[in-house]
């Protein structure tokens, strides 16, 4: 995919009510604005990547990009679950990614248990790769730095980082 490593940032919204949570896989969406913004030649699938709340440290992250129930499986949406154990939800704060590397296709499974160990499986997979040198450069990224005083964007603007 040409448009990988692709840079994005949005506010935290409500996501479907699915209990990710529930699952110890709590996953954090984006509103609309920004998935509408994605390249054609981004699919749906499993990425991963780095993210990072606020102005706060940059984790790994994975991401699952799907189809939308909301709008009859129409409009893509975004669910980033950020490799790193929170003391309190974010909604309402900007997440900013780095989509890095894409690991597979979306898939629907069986049971719970197989969904769970599979996520657990994607999660492994992007710890490893994120440790190759030139994917933790992009962790390093300005994109991370930048508290927006110095820049002309706003937190509401999309950014490609291409
Ligand atoms: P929703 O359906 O509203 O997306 P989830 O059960 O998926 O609900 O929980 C997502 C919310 O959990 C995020 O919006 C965020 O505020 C919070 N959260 C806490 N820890 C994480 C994490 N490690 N990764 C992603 N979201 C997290
Ligand atoms: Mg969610």
């Amino acid at each position: 995919m040409k448009s990988l490593p692709y840079f994005c940032r949005g506010e935290v919204v409500r996501g479907f009510g699915r209990g990710s949570k529930e699952l110890g896989i709590p996953t954090a969406n984006f509103p609309d604005s920004v998935v509408e913004h994605l390249p054609g030649d981004i699919s749906t699938g499993i990425y991963y990547g780095w993210a990072c709340v606020g102005s706060g440290e940059v984790h790994k992250m994975v991401m699952s990009i799907g189809w939308n129930p909301y709008y009859k499986n129409t409009k893509k949406s975004m669910e980033t679950h950020v490799i790193h154990t929170f003391k309190e939800d974010f909604y309402g704060q900007i997440l900013s990614v780095v989509m890095v590397g894409y690991i597979r296709p979306e898939r629907s499974y069986d049971s719970l248990d197989a969904l769970i160990s599979a996520i657990n499986h994607d999660i492994e997979e992007a710890k490893r790769n994120l440790e190759l040198p030139e994917h933790l450069k992009l962790k390093e990224d300005n994109f991370f730095r930048a508290d927006g005083s110095n820049s002309t964007t706003t937190s509401n603007q999309i950014l490609n980082g291409h």
